[in-house]
Protein backbone atom coordinates (compact mmCIF):
# COMPACT_ATOMS: atom_id res chain seq x y z
CA UNK A 1 0.00 0.00 0.00
CA UNK A 2 1.45 3.61 -0.78
CA UNK A 3 0.61 6.54 1.30
CA UNK A 4 -0.49 9.60 -0.16
CA UNK A 5 2.04 12.22 1.32
CA UNK A 6 5.00 10.15 1.38
CA UNK A 7 8.07 10.93 -0.61
CA UNK A 8 9.64 7.92 -1.04
CA UNK A 9 6.61 5.64 -2.04
CA UNK A 10 6.16 8.41 -4.70
CA UNK A 11 9.55 7.83 -5.90
CA UNK A 12 9.30 3.70 -5.27
CA UNK A 13 6.26 4.28 -7.71
CA UNK A 14 7.48 6.06 -10.43
CA UNK A 15 5.34 8.94 -9.83
CA UNK A 16 8.68 11.52 -9.20
CA UNK A 17 11.36 10.57 -11.63
CA UNK A 18 14.58 9.45 -10.23
CA UNK A 19 17.70 7.84 -10.58
CA UNK A 20 16.73 4.40 -10.65
CA UNK A 21 19.85 1.72 -10.51
CA UNK A 22 16.91 -0.73 -10.26
CA UNK A 23 13.44 -1.87 -10.31
CA UNK A 24 10.99 -4.99 -9.72
CA UNK A 25 7.75 -5.15 -8.86
CA UNK A 26 8.27 -5.11 -4.86
CA UNK A 27 12.03 -2.42 -4.75
CA UNK A 28 13.34 0.59 -6.42
CA UNK A 29 16.99 1.14 -6.00
CA UNK A 30 17.97 4.88 -6.86
CA UNK A 31 20.75 7.26 -6.56
CA UNK A 32 20.38 9.57 -2.86
CA UNK A 33 20.09 12.64 -3.85
CA UNK A 34 22.72 14.08 -1.08
CA UNK A 35 25.08 11.02 -1.37
CA UNK A 36 27.96 10.97 1.32
CA UNK A 37 30.01 9.38 -1.34
CA UNK A 38 29.84 8.74 -4.98
CA UNK A 39 26.98 5.88 -5.69
CA UNK A 40 25.53 6.11 -2.22
CA UNK A 41 22.20 4.50 -3.34
CA UNK A 42 18.81 3.77 -1.77
CA UNK A 43 16.49 0.70 -1.38
CA UNK A 44 13.24 1.65 -1.52
CA UNK A 45 10.04 -0.79 -1.00
CA UNK A 46 7.20 -0.34 -2.92
CA UNK A 47 5.09 -0.43 -0.22
CA UNK A 48 4.70 1.87 2.53
CA UNK A 49 5.96 0.80 5.63
CA UNK A 50 7.21 3.86 8.18
CA UNK A 51 10.21 1.67 9.42
CA UNK A 52 11.71 -1.95 10.03
CA UNK A 53 9.34 -2.20 12.70
CA UNK A 54 6.75 -2.18 10.13
CA UNK A 55 8.06 -3.94 7.35
CA UNK A 56 6.74 -7.25 6.56
CA UNK A 57 8.96 -10.34 7.36
CA UNK A 58 9.28 -11.57 3.71
CA UNK A 59 9.89 -7.56 2.56
CA UNK A 60 12.82 -7.60 4.78
CA UNK A 61 14.14 -10.60 3.82
CA UNK A 62 13.85 -10.06 0.44
CA UNK A 63 15.44 -6.38 0.75
CA UNK A 64 18.84 -7.86 2.27
CA UNK A 65 18.81 -10.41 -0.18
CA UNK A 66 18.90 -7.57 -3.08
CA UNK A 67 21.15 -5.42 -0.65
CA UNK A 68 24.15 -7.80 -1.06
CA UNK A 69 23.26 -8.41 -4.83
CA UNK A 70 23.51 -4.59 -5.41
CA UNK A 71 26.56 -4.02 -3.74
CA UNK A 72 28.50 -6.99 -4.82
CA UNK A 73 27.35 -5.00 -8.81
CA UNK A 74 28.13 -1.75 -7.70
CA UNK A 75 31.76 -2.68 -5.89
CA UNK A 76 32.69 -4.13 -8.88
CA UNK A 77 31.05 -1.11 -11.28
CA UNK A 78 32.70 1.84 -9.00
CA UNK A 79 36.08 0.08 -7.46
CA UNK A 80 35.11 0.81 -3.89
CA UNK A 81 36.73 -0.79 -1.37
CA UNK A 82 34.33 -0.99 0.79
CA UNK A 83 30.40 -0.64 1.38
CA UNK A 84 28.05 0.60 5.06
CA UNK A 85 24.76 -0.31 4.85
CA UNK A 86 22.63 1.99 6.83
CA UNK A 87 19.27 1.78 7.84
CA UNK A 88 17.51 4.53 10.44
CA UNK A 89 14.58 3.78 12.73
CA UNK A 90 12.90 6.63 13.65
CA UNK A 91 14.07 10.44 14.70
CA UNK A 92 16.19 9.93 17.41
CA UNK A 93 18.19 7.21 14.88
CA UNK A 94 18.64 10.12 12.18
CA UNK A 95 15.66 8.83 10.30
CA UNK A 96 14.24 11.82 8.06
CA UNK A 97 11.96 10.09 5.35
CA UNK A 98 9.31 7.89 7.17
CA UNK A 99 9.14 5.48 4.59
CA UNK A 100 11.59 2.49 5.72
CA UNK A 101 15.05 2.39 3.45
CA UNK A 102 18.28 1.22 3.01
CA UNK A 103 21.18 3.16 2.64
CA UNK A 104 23.88 1.09 0.54
CA UNK A 105 27.44 3.80 0.42
CA UNK A 106 30.36 2.82 -1.20
CA UNK A 107 33.71 3.55 0.62
CA UNK A 108 36.55 4.54 -0.95
CA UNK A 109 40.26 4.62 0.78
CA UNK A 110 40.43 8.35 2.32
CA UNK A 111 37.22 9.10 1.02
CA UNK A 112 36.82 11.50 4.26
CA UNK A 113 33.35 10.47 5.57
CA UNK A 114 32.92 8.71 8.91
CA UNK A 115 30.30 6.50 10.51
CA UNK A 116 31.03 5.94 13.13
CA UNK A 117 29.92 5.94 17.27
CA UNK A 118 32.10 6.89 20.34
CA UNK A 119 32.65 3.99 21.91
CA UNK A 120 31.41 3.85 25.47
CA UNK A 121 33.03 2.23 28.56
CA UNK A 122 30.33 0.46 30.48
CA UNK A 123 31.17 -2.06 33.48
CA UNK A 124 30.48 -5.55 33.50
CA UNK A 125 27.64 -5.18 35.56
CA UNK A 126 26.13 -2.44 33.73
CA UNK A 127 26.23 -4.71 30.42
CA UNK A 128 24.59 -7.52 32.54
CA UNK A 129 21.79 -4.76 34.06
CA UNK A 130 21.52 -4.11 30.16
CA UNK A 131 21.23 -7.77 29.50
CA UNK A 132 19.12 -8.37 32.06
CA UNK A 133 16.56 -5.62 30.60
CA UNK A 134 16.35 -7.14 26.77
CA UNK A 135 15.82 -10.83 28.23
CA UNK A 136 15.35 -11.43 31.12
P1 LIG B 1 17.43 8.99 6.42
O1 LIG B 1 18.11 10.11 7.15
O2 LIG B 1 17.95 7.63 6.77
O3 LIG B 1 15.92 9.08 6.54
O4 LIG B 1 17.83 9.17 4.90
C1 LIG B 1 17.10 9.90 3.98
C2 LIG B 1 17.97 10.02 2.74
O5 LIG B 1 17.13 10.32 1.64
C3 LIG B 1 19.04 11.10 2.79
O6 LIG B 1 20.31 10.50 2.54
C4 LIG B 1 18.64 12.07 1.68
O7 LIG B 1 19.76 12.59 1.01
C5 LIG B 1 17.82 11.18 0.78
N1 LIG B 1 16.78 11.84 0.01
C6 LIG B 1 15.81 12.66 0.46
N2 LIG B 1 14.99 13.03 -0.54
C7 LIG B 1 15.44 12.40 -1.65
C8 LIG B 1 15.01 12.35 -3.01
N3 LIG B 1 13.95 13.05 -3.44
N4 LIG B 1 15.71 11.58 -3.88
C9 LIG B 1 16.78 10.88 -3.46
N5 LIG B 1 17.24 10.87 -2.19
C10 LIG B 1 16.59 11.63 -1.31
ZN1 LIG C 1 6.00 5.71 1.69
Amino acid sequence: MKKDDCIFCKIANGEIPSRTLYEDEAFRVILDLGPATKGHALILPKDHADDLYELPDQTAAAALVLAKRMITLMKDKLHCQGFNLVQNNGEAAGQTVRHFHIHLIPRYEDDGQHINWKAGSPSGEELDAVKAQIVE
